[in-house]
């Protein structure tokens, strides 16, 4: 049974269904991408209405799907193509800028030549690794490299190498539900819950140009016991008293390449890529981004990250 036909079924019990993603096949039989849109059609007798049938309209996609694959492909190796390049170029700025401390050789001009070339191939790493996870999440390659660590461990080391970011914030740690230095095992990913929560502190730091305190946070909640082991969850927060966001922006920050208007009228550049790429790094450990602000008051983000997936409650630390 062709796939819209579930669609028209819906119509016809009286839904409406709009612009679901369909493949078929035309009657000369070539493969078409559709929007497929459903409605009931009534009439009115003796003031109750009798569904007589339903209207289906499909609109053909594939050219413009094709050519979104086209600029993923494009996005990918474009980005691939340019992080060899830059790596080679701020690997060689790196060890030069560490020469004059041996042979005092380096005049200042030069060293701090130096110093801008290696900030800012970081800075297009930062741009390449961004276009690169969009690229992964567009074509639905953005995988987990899933394994059990420690994520009040991990909290803590995120939060010291950030602290050396700024002299202008304070940033402390409150943890809730956990001993100073309890363990807490949960099966994530490493690499990418570093980034996810250097994202969010990074942001704080940034959206609050007049400094001030940030907060961040992990609590931990019990959510049940099941044959395979306890099940726990992890709320994790950052808070700061920065620009803010106005309520009709807030969910919109998390769609590529937004900026809140507040501050891309600013002169803090950002490409608009990290709360996209945080929320559906969250989404695929089954949790939940959001965030709660009041302009020009502050802002805090929350990530509700469940800590064990059913299968590999029993597996070992890392690290
Ligand atoms: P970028 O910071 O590079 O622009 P993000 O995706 O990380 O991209 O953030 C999207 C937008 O959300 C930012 O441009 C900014 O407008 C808003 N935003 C994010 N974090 C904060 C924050 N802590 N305070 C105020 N605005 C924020």
């Amino acid at each position: 049974m062709p796939p819209w036909n579930f669609f028209l079924i819906q119509a016809l019990s009286g839904e409406i269904v709009s612009s679901k993603e369909a493949t078929i096949f035309t009657p000369n039989g070539q493969q078409a991408v559709v929007l497929v849109s459903c409605a009931p059609i009534s009439i009115k007798h003796d003031k109750q209405r009798i569904l007589t049938g339903a209207i289906i309209l499909f609109q053909d996609i594939t050219k413009a799907k094709d050519i979104e694959q086209q600029k993923n492909e494009f996005l990918s190796i474009a980005s691939h193509e340019l992080r060899t390049p830059i790596t080679i170029i701020q690997g060689f700025a790196d060890l030069l800028t560490q020469i004059p401390l041996k042979e005092g050789s380096f005049d200042e001009l030069t060293q701090s030549a130096l110093m801008h070339i290696v900030d800012q191939s970081e800075y297009l790493t930062r741009l390449i690794d961004a276009m690169l996870d969009i690229a992964r999440i567009e074509q639905q390659q953005l995988s987990l490299n899933l394994a059990t660590h420690d994520l009040h461990h991990l909290l803590i080391q995120v939060v010291d190498s950030q602290l050396m970011t700024t002299n202008q914030h304070q940033l402390h740690l409150v943890v809730e539900g956990l001993q100073a230095h309890e363990p807490l095992p949960g099966e994530f990913d490493k690499q990418r819950i570093v980034q996810v929560m250097s994202n969010l502190i990074n942001n704080a730091i940034k959206y609050s140009p007049n400094g001030g305190a940030i907060e961040v946070g992990l609590r931990v909640t019990h959510t049940g016991e099941s044959l395979s082991g306890k099940y726990r969850d992890a709320w994790l927060w950052v808070k700061d008293h920065g620009l803010g966001i106005a309520p009709n922006e807030c969910s919109r920050i998390f769609e590529r390449f937004y900026r809140a208007r507040m501050t891309d009228n600013s002169s803090l550049s950002g490409f608009g890529i990290g709360l996209y790429v945080t929320k559906e790094i969250i989404n695929r450990h089954g949790g939940r981004v959001w965030v709660e602000s009041r302009l020009h008051e502050g802002s805090t983000f929350y990530v509700h990250l469940p800590l064990h997936s059913p299968h590999r409650v029993a597996t070992e630390l890392v690290d």
